[in-house]
């Protein structure tokens, strides 16, 4: 037990007026091992090979009888390479590439057309690579080709959004956008030291973000979030503070603050940095709790993970009033019944399971070109999945889980049926971070830095004889 807290477990709501619990080093390096994100359970690398073209039930045929639907595409392209990127992404400066590349997009979504219910739209993300890679014309191409086939409306009721790198946005790009409906902008800053920036590859002014923070705002974006990475080459705490100085003065709406995992036997790009430069594990943290104490001392509110919020943001409310949800973008607020992912690599889902297409652009290319879809693999959920996938979110978005629910759905205690899971979380309970009662199991305030932690205890696959290592480290 770490003796910088009293013992005293409270249980957690974020909220404005909650301080955001203080930690200790040694606490955040003991849970700081490999771990999934939970976007879903099963997470996708447990995917087994699944073909569009199979009969039988297959999780696609729920999309038949859904009320709502979000629509993923993801967008590859991007001009420059930024060396600490993990994501499936094309460096070009052909634009021909991303143009066919659309309309395979538009290919691929005809393959729905017969095999989803007309139901509104909730949800638009544009995800990458670079979603602003493409032109203003086939940014209208795309979402009005989607048009004439999914149930797109516009207004404050459905939450589009963009990832976006403020480095390759133009000011009529964002007209261009929220002619189209989108609301929401994600600006992908990263750290604004110029060190830290030509160590990354990835150069962009805090000029270049605010105009574009003032401009979206102007325009009537409703929520601008920036995404921050703690741990990159040549960070330090001085350096980071003085980054989130500057977007404190920006005053984003919501802000993720990832950890990078430097994985280069992993990922290619990620060879091209000076491992000199990489901070220690015990300098990462020191950045991570820096970083987050600022934040949270501004009035940010702490949603859980990484993900901050204005307390005036929706997120925020949500968060306090128990409706947010998870998906493959991370927290939101309109949790639809189904999710169809269009382009290489993109995932899907429906209550029944997860559907996913080839990652390279070239197997992506010739399956549309073929049968007109492009899955290759996918996962179709058994009752205990559902079970967990449930239970993982409650923890996640909720912050607790309802014993009686669980036992109501497995007409077995939560204590008997989940003994195993229990045991796993002794040192979770021991260090103040979850609490139970006869009726919940639930995070504490010092808990939500370790969702992960507490979900994976209840993840079956990660138990069996495969490893962690894969994983982004928790911190
Ligand atoms: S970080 Fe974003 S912009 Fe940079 S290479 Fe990766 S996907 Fe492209």
């Amino acid at each position: 037990m770490d003796d910088k807290f009293d013992s005293t477990v409270t249980r957690s709501t974020p909220s404005a007026d909650q301080p955001v619990p203080e930690l200790s080093a040694d606490l955040l390096a003991r849970y700081a091992g490999p771990c999934p994100r939970y976007t879903s359970y099963p997470t996708a690398d447990r995917f087994v090979p699944m073909s569009g073209s199979a009969s039988g039930d297959q999780p696609w045929a729920a999309l038949q009888d859904v009320e709502t639907l979000s629509l993923y595409v993801h967008i590859p392209f991007c001009r420059s390479l930024c060396y600490f990127c993990a994501c499936n992404k094309i460096i070009t400066r052909q634009y021909g590439l991303a143009s066919s590349y659309l309309d395979n997009v538009l290919k691929e979504a005809q393959w729905y057309r017969e095999r989803v219910a007309r139901a509104p739209v909730v949800q638009l993300h544009l995800g990458g690579g670079t979603p602003t890679f493409l032109n203003d014309g086939d940014l209208r191409r795309l979402v009005e080709g989607l048009g004439e086939i999914f149930d797109l409306r516009t207004g404050d009721d459905v939450e589009y959004s963009i990832e976006a790198d403020p480095r390759v946005l133009e000011s009529e790009t964002l007209d261009t956008l929220r002619d189209l409906g989108f609301n929401r902008l994600s600006l992908g800053i990263q750290d604004f030291n110029p060190e830290v920036q030509r160590a990354i590859n990835r150069i962009c002014s805090p000029e270049q973000v605010q105009a574009l923070t003032e401009g979206a705002r102007e325009r009537g974006f409703g929520s601008i979030s920036y995404d921050l990475i703690y741990g990159l080459p040549g960070q330090n705490v001085a350096s980071l503070e003085k980054t989130i100085d500057k977007v404190l003065e920006l005053a984003p709406d919501r802000i993720a603050l990832y950890h990078y995992a430097h994985l280069p036997e992993r990922f290619k790009a990620q060879r091209l940095i000076d491992s000199d430069l990489m901070p220690s594990p015990s300098e990462k943290i020191a950045m991570q709790l820096a970083a987050s104490r600022r934040l949270t001392e501004a009035g940010y509110v702490f949603l859980g993970m990484d993900h901050f919020a204005r307390p005036d943001d929706e997120m925020a409310r949500a968060a306090a009033e128990g409706r947010l949800a998870r998906n493959f973008q991370g927290y939101t607020l309109m949790p639809a019944d189904a999710l169809v992912g269009l382009g290489a690599s993109a995932i899907s889902y429906s209550r029944d399971g997860y559907w996913q297409n080839h990652h390279s652009l070239k197997e992506y290319a010739g399956a549309i070109a073929g049968p007109g879809e492009a899955i290759c693999r996918g996962w179709q959920l058994s009752a205990d999945d559902r079970l967990r996938q449930w239970l993982i979110m409650e923890l996640m978005c909720h912050l607790r889980v309802d014993k009686r629910e669980v036992e109501a759905r497995t007409g077995q205690s939560f204590s008997q049926g989940f003994r195993a899971e229990l045991a796993r979380l002794q040192p979770m309970f021991a260090d103040g971070l979850l609490g139970q009662s006869d009726s919940e199991l639930y995070v504490t305030e010092r808990g939500r830095w370790f969702l992960r932690n507490a979900a994976a205890a209840f993840d079956v696959y990660l138990h069996g004889a495969e490893q962690t290592a894969r994983y982004s480290r928790v911190l």
